[in-house]
């Protein structure tokens, strides 16, 4: 606990800022308060955990605002949940403070329960600490029915590949705070600081998708990921991708054409699934009101490649590695 912070004491601190603000959920039986957090987890259900840690100098630079900070700290989270198809529940929140004032927290948590309160999930439980430099580390709990979460592996050939929304708009968003692009038709840069997860529709995909994974590290990467998990390949086809019109602008103007392809921060679903891609994007659509496309089809053959202007490329992991 930060000296400053002291005056406030401890249990103020953590009942003003995070427990009388925090939206409830009904499958947490005691939350913010005692030693530990109690979740119910229905007989049917099964249990989703995950968690995410963001590192100042590493995922964001000193002067981030704590409203987005917050936000995206949550939302990478239940955009793991999202990608198993898992409806989110609760999160705890351990945050590492190198020292910390009021307007701070202020603008922290209203980041934070902006998209708490969006789905419904409650901040049950946590831990605050002194250190060098500000970590937020967020675990999120869900409830999948048994046997329906999504994963990785399940691709097959012949089985459609699609993405939910557009295609590194995050990714095009950073370019422009980076100085790197100025013309835009539309604002990237909440994409890439407020990225929506997409819970509804990985709700919507049980049951249709044989695999899934959000899109964190740039489509090429991730995508890997389900190819290998399954043992197959596939082919993306160029003219199918959905760019919004100024990732258009983009590579018309700049001929970069991989940098939607190997972006990361889309927070999107790719998923694949067998059966006619009409009536795929179809229920997705419907259920979850969330445009869907279909990319290309998986192929018994390892590896991905991209059909463009009439010849096949093979694409590399392109996206962004820690180590
Ligand atoms: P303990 O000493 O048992 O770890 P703490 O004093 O760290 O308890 O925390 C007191 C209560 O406040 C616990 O219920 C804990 O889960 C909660 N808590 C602490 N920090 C946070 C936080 N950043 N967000 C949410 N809950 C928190
Ligand atoms: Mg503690």
């Amino acid at each position: 606990m930060p000296t400053d912070l002291k005056s406030l004491s401890e249990f103020d601190l953590i009942r003003r800022y995070f427990a009388e603000r925090t939206p409830r959920h009904a499958a947490v039986h005691l939350g913010i308060g005692d030693d530990c957090a109690l979740l119910a987890v229905p007989s049917d259900r099964q249990l989703v955990v995950t968690a995410d840690t963001l590192v100042q100098g590493v995922h964001f630079l000193p002067g981030v605002d704590a409203g987005d900070l917050a936000y995206k700290a949550l939302a990478v989270n239940l955009s793991d949940l999202a990608a198993m198809g898992a409806e989110a529940c609760a999160f705890t929140l351990a945050l590492t403070l190198p020292s910390a004032d009021p307007a701070w927290l202020e603008a922290f948590t209203a980041g934070l329960f902006a998209l708490a309160g969006q789905f419904g999930v409650e901040l049950c439980g946590g831990d605050t600490t002194r250190g060098p430099v500000l970590v937020v580390t967020i675990q999120a709990m869900g409830l999948v029915p048994q046997g329906q979460a999504l994963t990785r592996t399940g691709a097959k050939a012949g089985d459609g590949i699609y993405l939910t929304g557009c295609l590194g708009d995050a990714g095009l968003g950073l370019q422009v705070a980076k100085g790197e692009w100025r013309r835009t038709a539309v604002d990237t840069l909440p994409r890439f600081n407020r990225p929506l997860p997409r819970l509804p529709e990985g709700i919507a995909l049980r049951g249709l998708a044989s695999a899934c994974i959000d899109v964190s590290d740039g489509l090429a990467a991730d995508l890997s990921h389900v190819l290998q998990a399954g043992g197959v390949g596939a082919t993306l086809d160029w003219l199918r991708l959905p760019f919004s019109t100024s990732m258009r602008e983009y590579i018309a103007a700049t001929g970069d054409w991989r940098l939607p392809l190997s972006c990361g921060d889309d927070y999107e679903l790719c998923f694949t699934a067998p059966g006619n891609p009409a009536s795929i994007i179809d229920q997705v659509t419907q259920a979850s009101g969330c445009p869907c496309t279909l990319l290309g089809f998986i192929e018994a053959e390892p590896g991905l490649r991209l059909l463009r202007h009439g010849t096949v490329e093979v694409l590399g992991a392109l996206g962004y590695r820690h180590f």
